[in-house]
Order: C-alpha cells, then structure tokens, then sequence
C-alpha cells in the first residue's frame, strides 16, 4: 500500500494520518530559543537558516514544569503533562512520604505515538541520550519487531533484545562518549541519520541532552561549536526526503548573580525556620542520577504539608521572596498549567528568570559548577521553545498556527498532519 492510502492512526485522542514520508522529530534537550536567535543571525547555521526560510519557524510553548521528563513525554505521546502524568523525575508519595522516582515507564499514562505506529505495521525508530528517559520513550515498543529504541549513554551495551540492534558504536563509528560531553548528543543524531539510511523507517524520535546549554551561554564559543555540529547533522538528515522538525524540551536561563554565584532560594531551609523542621517536604524534580552540571537546583519545586500547615500559609510566607515569580496551591497549578493534580504538591513554587530554587542548602552539591555560572530550568522563563519544520505547513496548519498558540507537544501532530 502506499503511503496516503493506509489508514490513521489515533493516538491518545489524537488521528494521525500515515506519514508521507519519514517523520523525524528532534528535541534539543534546553535548546532555548535564544541559541538559535544568535546564531540565525550571524549566519552560523545555514541549514537551520533555510528550514526556517523554507519550511516553518516558531517559538511554542513547552509544558510545566519546562523540565525534560515531562516535556519529551508531551512530544511522545502527543499530549499535556496532565495527561500522561510524568510531571516531573520525581514526586512524593504521601503515603510513605517517600520521594517516588517518576521516570520508569509505568507511571507514563497513555500510548506513545511510536509505540501505535509501530503496531499498527509502521518502522519507529527512539534514540536518547539518557537511559533513563529511553525506558519511557520505549514503552510499549516491541523491540523484535525490527524497532529501535537505544541511548547513547548505553550504546556500548545494546542487545538485539533490549534494544532492537546490537553493536551500536562500531554501527556508528564512535567511540562511548561520556556523560558529560557533546559527543553524548551527536551520537543520538549520528545514529539516528545511519539507520535512516539503511533502513528508513517511517517515524524516528531523536532526543538530545542539555549538558552544553546548562553550561555554556549563546555567546560563549562551546556553545556555538555544537549548534554549528547540530546544523550539519540536520542538514545531512533533511538530505533523505523526509520532514524534520526541530524541537526543545525547554530553555535555559542564567541563574548566577554579578559575582557568578548563583541566586538561590533555599526553600526547605526557609519553611523549617518558619513552620518547624518536619512540618513541609520541598521536592526538587529536576534531580536525577547526573546533576553534576546543575547541583539539581531547577526553577520550579513543590512543597507538601504534613498536614498542620495549610497550602495558604506556605504560600504567604514564601510570597514575599525576592526571585519567586509565583506560588499556587494544587488546583490551580494543575489547571493554569495543564499538570497532574495526584503528582502536584500542596504548593507549586517557581522561580524567575534569574533565579532558582533548592531544597536545603546542605543537600544541594554545586562543586561540579566549578566556576561556572549556574544556568538552568524548570520555571515558566524557560518554557518557550523553537518548532521548526524542514516543510512547509499545509494551509490548514497554517491557518491554525496564526490562530492559537503553538504548543510543543503538538510537534508529531504538525509535523505528520500538517507538513505539505
Ligand atoms: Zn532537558
């Protein structure tokens, strides 16, 4: 059969016609718009230069919290962190009142859009940096049935049965790049554009890390080096007839004073002083098992009550806090921001744009700054991001794109609907 006259397929709601030609979305793990501003201008990265002459450009909004889980799960799975539930790497669990770890692939609710294609006789292809986001990013994705789904920081160890290929670095002519390296990104896309060529499947999924955005600023030299290596690997992607879209999980804002320290609100520390030790718990859910680049200080945390301090008083006595840029109970962070309200705390806190938010002072470990100016995430200064197709959006896309605002978690959407 070809292409226009195989049926859609509906995913979580949403009917996705069957792609004309192979779909490939990348996420630029906190590739904030800012990057691909500056270098635009300056000319550094022509062929991103021409999908925007070309094809489409905006700026989206990305989902809250703008962390990583939560926003690659809104692009898999073509829906609002609401959802499908992954609102952050961790929640609390106020039953044992235990931080839970909300990255395994069971407390993702719904299908992926790979994972419907791929039964419904489509070739999917999900390539990560993290393992840890590659077990979400799989679920439901039966791997013997000639898909892929790897991580770069696993490449050395795939297995046809775990993976769906084997031999992955010798495949891509790479050696294991480290966890805390370019090269951890450009071997998703390295291995992304060889099996696009060898085996074109219909959808690939690519996404990135922000190991180099979280250190380096746009005007800082690193940074440019890499996007100027991104632009050349996009170029050679969009040279198979496919459309590429381009993505970011979110951004990435500067968070560091005039000296080069960074501006942090030592939230725990302030509510133990204010209500007593024991009485609030302050989730951080940005910290993972690699937080060496950001000390697991976000923009965004949640605070829940042992239950003789109410919402409304935590509240107010963060309210006044110089860098806090708001604080709402549950009900209504879950509805201004389309989260889960059983994994929201009693009170969400964000940070602004040059600020960010720890728990205690003393569980935050920020010696892998190493002189470095904090940059992070997590807040709504760092929840736009780039949606750039390598085509053209049909007129009824367009019509839609100028009518209401973008939103990321529409990318698979836009780019397999809405693509001419
Ligand atoms: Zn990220």
């Amino acid at each position: 059969m070809s292409p226009s006259t195989r049926a859609a397929v509906t995913v979580n709601g949403t009917s996705y016609r069957w792609p004309l030609r192979p779909v490939v979305v990348v996420c630029i793990d906190g590739g904030d718009p800012r990057y691909l501003q500056r270098y635009l201008a300056e000319g550094r990265i022509p062929h991103i230069a021409r999908f925007v002459r070309e094809g489409f450009a905006g700026v989206a909004d990305g989902s809250m919290p703008s962390f990583t889980c939560p926003n690659n799960m809104s692009i898999i799975t073509g829906t609002p962190t609401a959802r499908h539930g992954i609102s952050g790497n961790f929640y609390l669990d106020t039953r044992t009142w235990e931080p839970v770890v909300m990255t395994g692939p069971e407390l993702l609710r719904g299908d992926t859009i790979l994972a419907r294609f791929a039964a419904a006789g489509a070739k999917v292809v999900s390539i990560t940096a993290k393992d840890k986001l590659r077990r979400q990013l799989g679920k439901g994705l039966d791997v013997s049935q000639g898909h892929v789904s790897l991580s770069s920081e696993h490449a050395g160890r795939c297995t046809l049965a775990e993976n769906g290929i084997e031999n992955v670095l010798e495949y891509v002519g790479m050696a294991q790049p480290d966890m805390y390296s370019m090269e951890l990104s450009l071997l998703v896309l390295e291995a992304g554009l060889k099996l696009l060529a060898d085996r074109r499947p219909d959808l690939l999924y690519l996404s990135l890390t922000d190991w180099v955005q979280h250190k380096w600023a746009p005007e800082e030299a690193d940074a440019l080096k890499f996007y100027e290596k991104l632009d050349d690997a996009f170029g050679r992607l969009a040279a198979h007839d496919i459309t590429l879209a381009l993505t970011a999980d979110h951004g990435m804002s500067d968070k560091s004073n005039a000296a080069g320290e960074p501006n942090v609100i030592w939230l725990q520390d302030i509510l133990d002083a204010r209500f007593g030790a024991g009485e609030t718990t302050v989730i951080c859910p940005i910290t993972d098992a690699f937080v060496g680049h950001h000390g697991a200080l976000g923009g965004f945390v949640r605070v829940w009550s042992r239950g003789r301090v109410t919402a409304r008083q935590i509240i107010d006595a963060i309210a006044g806090i110089d860098g806090i840029e708001l604080a709402l109970d549950r009900e209504t962070a879950a509805r201004l921001f389309e989260m889960p309200a059983d994994r929201e705390g009693d009170v969400a806190v964000i940070a602004r744009e040059h600020h960010c938010i720890g728990s205690s002072a003393r569980n935050h470990d920020l010696a892998g700054l190493a002189g470095h100016r904090l940059r992070t995430h997590g807040g709504l200064s760092e929840a736009k991001v780039p949606m750039i197709f390598s085509r053209p959006l049909n007129d009824a896309y367009k019509a839609r794109a100028a009518a209401v605002p973008l939103k990321s978690w529409q990318i698979f959407d836009y780019a397999i609907n809405g693509t001419v």
